[in-house]
């Protein structure tokens, strides 16, 4: 190890996972830790589905990034690449699936095309907060499942991010029964677009570019996006008046998946600082979320009026969301097994959940 490298690292020093990172690379001589010699600095390229620096999700994945380099000593560098300069934007799991880049940044619900079951893994209508998601994930038996379902594409997934519960959209006209979204043509992608359907609604897609002009020109006549901060952004209330609470998003997953040949040639240390990056990241992507929509909210414009969808079209959507996943569940055994483990674990959140959280803030407010 060379004195400057040397420096570096007890610089890093204070935060134990370097430290063992530093003591380990004495042991091991895997990639990213040759004993006695400067550490072999590992280069990845990790692509991601939004525009360079977008705020909170692509700035959250610069701070990861930045992260790793920090976390390593300088010996784990991963180069971040904004939607279409390496992939385009829904390109990125194919290239990483193919090697053609190490990693990507994104959303799960984009890939239900690949594996329907992917679907539930990204969020669910109606469904698991994101702090529930994560605990699904993580001590439910979620991951296991995404990875093994992943690994047949050669993919290795590790949760990079969350939104917090999304707001249910903008509209041009106010919904105040179920009659009134019938014919309607909305921008909602996913399981909540397929219930939406159920309910009368025509889901379109559109990529965000598009969003705001087809809503101004009336092309479209509802869009969701994700919550106040972002949608303030996006300049919604110039088009529409009318904000509705969310339902179909509660706790919406973003991921940060490596092609799994590359991960698995990591060092040991170098796959312990990424997972510890990542979850680094995820929370505070979800703090980042919930303060800049609290602030977002505090400053809309004084046409737009936030309400709550009617009783009768929550509880259609109930219904309709229930046939969906039986209709989903008989297509693919993939998307069975998952929803069941899902389920699994929802029925053993719920009653805790109603004397915990949910009691409690009721208490509060
Ligand atoms: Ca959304």
């Amino acid at each position: 190890m060379k004195r400057r490298d040397f420096l570096t690292t007890t610089a890093l020093g204070a935060t134990a996972l370097a430290a063992s990172a530093c003591h380990r690379a004495e042991e091991v001589s895997e990639e990213g830790s040759l004993p006695g010699k400067k550490r072999k600095k590992v280069t990845l390229k990790l692509a991601t589905s939004w525009p360079a620096h977008f705020p909170i999700m692509g700035t959250g994945v610069d701070t990861f990034a930045k992260r790793c380099f920090e976390l390593s000593g300088g010996s784990l560098e991963i180069k971040v690449f904004p939607k279409n300069i390496l992939v385009p934007a829904l390109q990125v799991f194919d290239a990483t699936s193919a090697a053609q880049i190490d990693a990507f940044h994104s959303g799960v619900y984009y890939w239900k095309g690949k594996n329907p079951a992917f679907s539930i893994f990204g969020g669910m209508p109606l469904g698991l907060t994101s702090e529930e998601m994560i605990t699904w994930m993580k001590f439910g038996g979620g991951y296991d499942l995404w990875r093994e379902l992943y690994a047949k594409f050669n993919l290795y997934p590790l949760i990079g991010g969350t939104t917090g519960p999304q707001m249910g959209g903008w509209f041009k006209k106010p919904i105040d029964s179920l009659a009134d979204l019938k014919g309607l043509k909305m921008r909602i992608p996913g399981l909540g677009g397929e219930v939406m359907k159920k309910l009368g609604v025509n889901p379109v897609l559109l990529p965000a570019g598009e969003i705001y002009t087809a809503l101004e020109r009336g092309t479209i006549d509802a869009t969701e996006w994700v919550g106040p901060a972002l949608d303030s952004m996006m300049g919604f209330a110039k088009a529409a008046d009318y904000y509705y609470t969310g339902w179909h998003e509660p706790g919406s997953i973003l991921e940060i998946t490596f092609n799994k040949a590359r991960w698995e040639k990591l060092s040991d240390e170098h796959r312990a600082i990424i997972t510890a990056a990542s979850e680094e990241m995820t929370g505070t992507m979800l703090q980042e979320f919930r303060y800049k929509n609290a602030k977002a909210l505090q400053v809309l414009p004084s046409n737009v009026k936030v309400k709550t969808f009617p009783k009768e079209m929550m509880d259609a959507a109930k219904v309709a969301l229930s046939e969906v996943l039986a209709e989903e569940s008989k297509k693919s055994a993939d998307f069975k097994r998952v929803l069941q483990s899902y389920e699994t674990f929802y029925a053993l959140n719920k009653p805790y959940d109603d004397i915990s959280t949910r009691n409690f803030l009721n208490i509060r407010s």
